[in-house]
């Protein structure tokens, strides 16, 4: 939709966002050679952002009113996210909290469990980390064997996550895992909060072929839970996660990978006036503009309490694939510099860094191949899958 067929109040909150958003352009990181340092510095930058959000009064911006948020709808939501994907601005250590947390605290947490984290996540104080995968369940979750035993005073969990993005940086994980042994598959599972520093866990980062070490292996020897700690029913767990899940689902629409960054590369290069440089670009735009209309419906379900319909599938598989014809565009763009790395690339190695992370996204919440089982499911009422357990 364009501004000018937009109802008048949408509008006016664009003009808003897009003037607050203008004049708060959040500092750069410096390109820091070491991608470990460029790490920590994303995460201080996260947190630096959220709290600047919060004191313009543009955090927790769907969180309803009693729980200190702004109660917009889907439709503010995602101008905001327009409005901000047109600076640039997006912070990945802030998506598990803000992203995936909140949404499932609110929808499933006791009012003891929203009064202690959620005002600390509006005001960017705290990192989190989603301690779900493990060696044996990624794409077959319910087949975890995490456990967490009963105790006088709440749970003693022991097991091994995987792949679990921040986690060295997190103050606390939303963990998955089996609360009643004697269950399998979906039953017996509960959503519980951690400490990321309680005695008895240990954090060993995955170093990936960007030289960053994004997602850590997460050990738990005897670790201590308190009883107030389950997000939901014990035992419920697996609705409670479908939740966080769904959110994760909806966070991959406003990403979108940045078209501004990309129009102002193809200036820079002096190249808009070839006509394949035009063909590509005008892609990239269309595949953006799909993505975030994607991005609105799946949020809009989501706040209708709704299960992720096949168009977060859709959306997951469209952003896989346009994340991968964006970055093989802009380095072709750059030309031999585009194989240089942090300061002396161009936009201080943003586009190699991007191509190297682009597998990523085919795997992360969900592979290409699970969301096109989604689609034929759920979307084309194809037969469900054999499932080799059943
Ligand atoms: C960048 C990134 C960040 C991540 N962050 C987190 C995080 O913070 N927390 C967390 O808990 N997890 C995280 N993950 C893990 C992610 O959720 C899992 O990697 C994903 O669910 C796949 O699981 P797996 O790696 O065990 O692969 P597997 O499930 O073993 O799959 C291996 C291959 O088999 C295919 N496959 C599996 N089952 C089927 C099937 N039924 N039909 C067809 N093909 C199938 C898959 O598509 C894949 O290609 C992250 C992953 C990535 C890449």
């Amino acid at each position: 939709m364009s501004d000018r067929q937009e109802p008048a109040a949408l509008s006016a909150f664009r003009v808003r966002a897009r003037a607050w958003l203008e004049a708060h352009r959040p500092p750069e990181i410096a390109a820091e050679a070491d991608p470990i340092a460029r790490e920590a510095a994303d995460v201080a930058a996260s947190r630096a952002w959220q709290r600047s959000l919060y004191e313009g009064g543009w955090a927790g911006r769907s969180w309803p009113v009693e729980l200190g948020g702004a109660g917009l709808g889907p439709a503010e939501e995602m101008v905001f996210a327009t409005e901000a994907a047109r600076v640039a601005i997006r912070f990945a250590p802030l998506d598990v909290g803000i992203g995936m947390v909140a949404p499932t605290l609110i929808a499933h947490g006791s009012r003891k469990l929203q009064r202690l984290h959620l005002p600390a996540l509006l005001r960017g104080e705290t990192i989190w980390c989603q301690l779900f995968s493990e060696p044996g369940a990624g794409s077959d979750l319910a087949g975890l064997t995490t456990g967490a035993v009963p105790t006088a005073s709440g749970w003693i969990v022991n097991g091994h996550k995987v792949w679990t993005s921040h986690a060295r940086h997190a103050d606390y994980g939303i963990l998955l895992a089996r609360t009643d042994a004697a269950t399998r598959r979906h039953q017996g599972i509960s959503v519980l909060v951690v400490d990321m520093r309680a005695p008895g866990i240990t954090v060993r980062p995955l170093r990936q072929m960007t030289g960053e070490a994004h997602f850590n292996e997460v050990l738990f020897d005897d670790v201590a839970v308190g009883a107030e700690s389950v997000i939901g029913p014990v035992g419920d767990g697996w609705r409670v996660a479908r939740t966080t899940l769904a959110s994760e689902r909806g966070l991959v629409g406003p990403v979108a990978g940045g078209f501004a960054a990309l129009r102002q590369l193809v200036l820079s290069v002096n190249r808009h006036h070839d006509p394949v440089v035009r063909q590509r670009a005008a892609t990239a735009y269309t595949d953006e503009s799909l993505l975030r209309w994607l991005g609105a419906r799946a949020q809009a379900r989501v706040e209708r309490g709704l299960e992720p319909g096949p168009e977060s599938s859709v959306m997951k598989l469209l952003l896989a694939r346009h994340t991968k014809r964006t970055t093989e565009f802009a380095l072709s763009l750059t030309g031999a510099e585009g194989m240089l790395a942090a300061a002396d690339a161009t936009d201080g190695g943003f586009w190699l860094q991007a191509f190297l992370s682009h597998p990523a996204i085919r795997i992360a919440g969900g592979s290409d191949e699970i969301q096109r089982s989604l689609i034929g499911e759920r979307g084309l009422g194809l037969p469900r899958e054999p499932q080799a357990g059943r």
